[in-house]
């Protein structure tokens, strides 16, 4: 049997990133990945700032159109109008990003294993050994380390004992055809989307995504918003089955085992706001990489030499997500009519228009502005008068 330097288990964009950057550092580098072909459909809307596609040189041809704008709707339908001359983010075409990061990763000389789902991680002191099964037959992997980059359902890190992710919610979208669509919109409010939010995203000219990331099941709400965007005349039709999938709000207790590292969703690594992982998981793939590529060259690949990974990542991300987690649960305790008074107020005070001039305001870093709005006085003044644990926030 090959022994490989690693095997990376999941060949979405984290998995073929961490893969291509292995491959870079001269390691031999296999992807285990269940599906049968690279660019089957994803559930995701594949929104990434202009940061995330100038830091990993996302290539153009997957881009389906720049944002400098999005409509955000109150629950009773009040609008605030975000618009930035730069464009701020890109939508992206999922499948044909990771698509294009696999390619990527094979000029590179990573090798694909498709139709492969990994079943068991086995650690020990020579090496690590994934037991794979494909088209019923069972095969077996072989490498000095193993990465675990499966996304959201994999039971992989749980089996080896790293824990589960501390909370998630479930999400669902579509595709739906559009009359003309040019903007974002956001929608918020308990019976859209219960304490997380909606959307619509236009993709190409006369193409969008909907949907939403809801604590309660997803399915019957996305049903609920099709309908009302159809009556609206928003949306012509919608054009496919819906699909679901889950995201992590809290990060993985432990993200590192002997000989093996958990990046990306895998990990939790998201915003808790926003439910978006691409760039933080992107991010976390760069610090494995380089972790993995020390402890490969030293021969050091016991779990005390890869916490080095954990403590890299969270001095990278590990306050933004603390402070976000507890923005979403501030966000998470308002009703409907607490959310309206938000907007009449933000509105009322050009709060929008002073935030869009703030350089804190930023499409992946939200704990700056969520400090920002704590000590904003018409704020702070407001939650008290609604009630609301806002300057708590800021305590931790
Ligand atoms: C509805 C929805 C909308 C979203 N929108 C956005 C957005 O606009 N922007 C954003 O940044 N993020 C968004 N996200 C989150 C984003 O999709 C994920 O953070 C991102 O896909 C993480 O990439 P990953 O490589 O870690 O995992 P994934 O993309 O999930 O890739 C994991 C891969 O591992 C494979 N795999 C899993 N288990 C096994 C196994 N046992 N053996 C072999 N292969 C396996 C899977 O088939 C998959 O290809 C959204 C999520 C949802 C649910």
């Amino acid at each position: 049997m090959k022994l490989y330097d690693v095997i990376v288990v999941g060949g979405g964009p984290v998995g073929s990133h961490l893969a291509y950057r292995l491959a870079g550092m001269g390691h031999s580098v296999v992807v285990v990945e269940q599906k049968e072909r690279q660019g089957e459909a994803v559930c995701c809307t594949g929104i990434i700032s202009q940061e995330c596609v100038n830091s990993f040189a996302i290539d153009e041809s997957v881009i389906f159109r720049q944002v400098n704008s999005a409509r955000v709707f109150s629950p009773s339908g009040k609008l605030i109008g975000l618009r930035r001359q730069q464009p701020q983010a890109c939508i992206v075409d999922r499948a044909a990003f990771n698509t294009a990061l696999a390619n990527r990763a094979r000029e590179s000389g990573v090798e694909y294993a498709l139709n492969s789902r990994a079943g068991n991680i086995e650690v020990n002191n020579a090496g690590v050994r994934v037991e794979v099964a494909c088209q019923g037959e069972t095969g077996f992997f072989a490498a000095r380390a193993a990465v675990i980059a499966t996304g959201f359902s994999s039971k992989l890190a749980e089996k080896l004992g790293l824990g589960k992710v501390g909370d998630f919610v479930m999400g669902a979208q579509v595709e739906v055809a559009t009359n003309g669509l040019d903007e974002v919109e956001v929608y918020l409010g308990r019976q859209i989307a219960p304490r997380f939010f909606a959307w619509l995203v236009p993709t190409s000219p006369k193409k969008a995504l909907v949907g939403l990331l809801s604590r309660h099941p997803p399915g019957s709400y996305l049903r609920q918003l099709i309908s009302s965007l159809l009556t609206q005349g928003k949306i012509a039709s919608a054009q496919a089955e819906i699909s679901y999938g889950g995201v992590p709000l809290k990060p993985l207790s432990k993200t590192y085992h002997d000989r093996l590292i958990v990046v990306g969703t895998a990990a939790g690594q998201v915003k808790p706001t926003t439910g978006g992982g691409i760039y933080y998981g992107l991010l976390c793939a760069d610090i494995a990489a380089n972790t993995l590529h020390r402890a490969l060259k030293t021969n050091s690949l016991s779990a005390r030499s890869l916490a080095s990974y954990e403590r890299d990542w969270e001095r990278k991300l590990g306050q933004e997500l603390k402070i976000s987690y507890r923005a979403r649960k501030f966000y998470e305790r308002l009703n409907d009519t607490q959310i309206d008074r938000i907007f009449d107020i933000i509105k009322s005070q050009s709060i929008d228009e002073a935030l869009l001039k703030d350089d804190a305001l930023s499409f992946d870093w939200h704990g700056g502005i969520v400090l920002r709005l704590i000590k904003h006085q018409v704020l702070s003044r407001t939650s008290k008068v609604l009630k609301l644990p806002f300057s708590s926030m800021g305590n931790g």
